[in-house]
């Protein structure tokens, strides 16, 4: 049987995720675990309910429908009996009750986005693949990317960078030898990545203990890769490389780190990154889908934006907000 993977939203009109107007399809499953995520309903790579508790009107309609009787009360459900049959989710009449995640084909979606096409073409704007982490799934993220590149739409990705290459080999000798790069592009991970326009790569703590202690993984692997990806755009091969910082209070906003990232980013060639100050909207998701809420800040002050923002440009970078970014050369020679 065919197994998709699990959108949980396709959302229009998204003007901070690439150029132009855009669309963006999230997908569920990611390898991170950042403790000021603002979307817990991406991390499991499994269909998920959640319960919103100002919606619900308390009518016991879960209650009777439910046909394992995992539904104790109402939005209170016992993980080990629920066999996700969502049948709540389709019987409660206030929308208090949701399921995170459809399994959608790659058809079905580009049926969807094909709809959009011409507001991308009028706008300069396109598609971006987010999540989660979208490069969890290659082979369904080609199947997309083949006829959106036909169509000639701009396909970007978001990602937390962490994904694993196969034959890879240092750089300068995947460059150089021929047959090194022909077994490197042909995985199927590279043929997705390679066929983007745009990657947006959020680089979030340089610290590497504070990097597993926020974001649960080593930052060596994402690191690895921005390098590898930066080179291959010095080499004039694969998608434009966009690096981000996550501004996050009192965990990726103070100087050493902001100034670490912009280092890295200027070390790999590059000369420009997206600041994207924290707001706290997610914090709800964390109830609706019944876990301990891990992080919970004020929205990033307008000042400490600003200082960030001179920090970088001290290190001799270009600095932008989510929406204003131009996108042009980002090659230092
Ligand atoms: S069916 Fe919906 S509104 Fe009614 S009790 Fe259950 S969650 Fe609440
Ligand atoms: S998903 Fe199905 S089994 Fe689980 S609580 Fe809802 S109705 Fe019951």
């Amino acid at each position: 049987m065919t197994t998709y993977p699990q959108v949980f939203a396709i959302q229009h009109f998204c003007v901070h995720d690439g150029p132009g107007i855009r669309s963006v399809v999230f997908f569920k499953g990611c390898p991170l675990r950042c403790s000021w995520c603002q979307n817990p309903e991406s991390w499991r790579l499994e269909a998920e309910l959640g319960h919103k508790r100002r919606r619900c009107i308390e009518c016991g309609t879960c209650l009777k429908t439910c046909p394992t009787g995992a539904m104790k009360a109402p939005g209170q459900w016992a993980p080990e009996t629920c066999n996700q049959c969502f049948r709540c989710v389709a019987s409660c009449p206030s929308g208090a009750l949701t399921r995170f995640g459809e399994p959608r084909t790659a058809a079905d979606v580009h049926a969807e986005l094909a709809k959009e096409f011409a507001l991308y073409r009028q706008s300069g704007g396109g598609v971006t693949f987010s999540g989660g982490e979208a490069s969890l799934f290659p082979e369904y993220l080609v199947s997309l990317l083949d006829p959106l590149r036909a169509d000639g739409i701009h396909v970007a990705m978001e990602t937390c960078g962490l994904f694993r290459f196969r034959h890879l080999r240092p750089l300068d000798e995947l460059l150089a030898d021929g047959d090194a790069w022909c077994a490197f592009e042909s995985q199927v991970l590279w043929k997705a990545i390679g066929a983007l326009d745009l990657v947006l790569f959020d680089l979030k703590l340089m610290d590497r203990a504070r990097h597993r202690e926020h974001c649960g993984t080593d930052n060596l692997p994402i690191h690895d890769n921005f390098r590898l990806l930066a080179g291959l755009v010095h080499a004039g091969r694969g998608p434009q490389l966009w690096p981000r910082l996550p501004l996050v209070p009192g965990i990726t906003d103070d100087e050493d780190n902001v100034r670490a990232v912009a280092r890295f980013v200027r070390q790999a060639g590059l000369g420009a990154i997206t600041l994207l100050p924290y707001h706290n909207l997610g914090v709800e998701k964390f109830d609706w889908l019944r876990r301990p809420e891990a992080f919970s800040a004020a929205t990033l002050a307008e000042e400490r934006l600003l200082q960030a923002r001179q920090l970088v440009e001290d290190e001799g970078l270009r600095c932008y907000q989510p929406g204003d970014e131009d996108y042009g050369p980002l090659i230092l020679r």
